[in-house]
């Protein structure tokens, strides 16, 4: 296989978590009496523009099924971030009612909305029919299709370019990230501004979130490499921000190569941690699994101590990084016999590979088990926030990354 970007032969593991299904391929009843497809989800970094990438095996049109079930509004604190970024972006830009937003991957219309509210005209790309739906509702635009060059051209060619691009977590999720980003270029305005969020790789790396890897997670982004991503496709990057969001994001800003705007120190100085903490190093990648392994047997550890001492251990979030984390681990329903979520479309599905039933968050109250396992550690303090009743009623709250943690 050659390297996503640069084309060069990818010889270097980065971790392999062996075979998993698609982590947003949520089962019915009915689904658990069919076979079920299974990917090698195998990670390489390639040494030339060090890239970390899935390997290739599955079509994005295949993992990103029509009625995949994650709607952005669930979360009460993405949505607070979403309304705060949109805010900025109002007054950094002096965005007016002449003025277009594009958000790629708009999903239910969670930050679009913001824009609406202002009065700024905005169009939403989104592929997915239930979430795409969810955001017409609220008065938003959306094109129902696939971001890429060709896309941005038709965009370009009948007068649509944006002032503002917006990217949230869909960077790092689109297979050919160099046609992703010249789409980025056509659909800029001259004088526009481009803004992507992404989580670190740096944090990935440093606070071992294994379970951030998926298979529709295609790419696992520095600065570094975006930063040359970008240069390929005459843009540039004008400005970084640290975010705490997903375990520790990027929001990087992009402008035409040719615009006058000067790269701010941020950008300079982030590249330079990067430097020093090795990620232009091959060592730095490796060694990676052993770490991951440690937190998987550590989890399995748990779950079998508690079964042996007569204990009930619950889960809450089937989020994507659950299912990464569960079917690497081999978790079954003897060891974790539900998962709560509050999203109604996961509600009565199984989580895929483990088959472990998701229930409504209202079987927490009713069962009161010893432990709850808070598989989106990302969100750990709002889900303890808001389920303070059952700590009260002596539930403890467990993460398993970066380090199994009990509280
Ligand atoms: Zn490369």
């Amino acid at each position: 296989m050659k390297c996503r970007h640069c084309a060069a032969e990818l010889v270097h593991t980065f971790i392999d978590l062996g075979y998993a299904p698609p982590s947003n391929a949520y089962l019915t009843a009915a689904d658990l009496s069919r076979p079920e497809l299974y990917y090698p989800l195998n990670i390489k970094v390639c040494d030339q523009c060090w890239l970390v990438q899935t390997e290739d095996y599955a079509e994005a049109e295949e993992l990103f099924s029509a009625d995949y079930a994650y709607f952005s509004s669930t979360s009460s604190g993405w949505l607070e971030h979403a309304s705060r970024y949109a805010q900025q972006m109002i007054e950094d830009l002096s965005l007016t009612a002449e003025s277009l937003v594009i958000e790629v991957a708009s999903n239910d219309g969670y930050l679009l909305k913001n824009f609406v509210a202002a009065g700024v005209p905005c169009l939403g790309i989104e592929p997915t029919v239930s979430t795409a739906e969810a955001a017409e509702k609220l008065g938003i635009p959306v094109l129902r299709e696939f971001f890429g060059e060709s896309l941005a051209t038709q965009l370009k060619n009948s007068g649509r370019q944006a002032d503002l691009i917006a990217g949230n977590n869909v960077y790092a999720h689109v297979p050919d990230i160099n046609d992703f980003t010249r789409g980025l270029k056509a659909a800029l305005k001259p004088g526009g501004t481009i803004t992507l969020e992404f989580p670190h790789l740096l944090q990935l790396i440093n606070h071992t979130q294994f379970d951030t890897i998926y298979h529709e997670h295609f790419s696992y982004l520095s600065l570094y490499t975006v930063n040359r991503v970008f240069a390929a496709a005459a843009l540039k990057v004008c400005h970084v921000e640290e975010l705490s969001t997903h375990g520790g994001s990027l929001r990087v800003f992009g402008c035409h190569l040719e615009d006058a705007r000067e790269p701010t120190p941020a950008v300079a100085a982030l590249l330079e941690q990067e430097a020093g903490q090795g990620l232009q190093q091959l060592a730095t990648y490796q060694g990676f699994q052993a770490r991951a392994d440690q937190l998987k047997d550590n989890l399995l550890s748990f779950l079998l101590e508690q079964k042996r001492a007569g204990k009930t251990v619950a889960a809450y979030g089937a989020a994507a990084k659950g299912n990464t984390l569960l079917n690497y681990a081999g978790v079954k329903p003897d060891l974790l016999p539900y998962v709560c979520d509050a999203a109604p479309a996961k509600q009565g599905k199984f989580m895929p590979g483990s088959h472990i039933p998701i229930l409504a968050p209202s079987a927490l109250a009713a069962d009161c088990p010893d432990y709850l396992l808070v598989l989106p550690w990302n969100i750990a303090d709002e889900v303890k926030q808001q389920n303070s009743e059952l700590a009260e009623r002596g539930v403890r709250f467990v993460t398993a990354v970066p380090t199994l943690e009990v509280s």
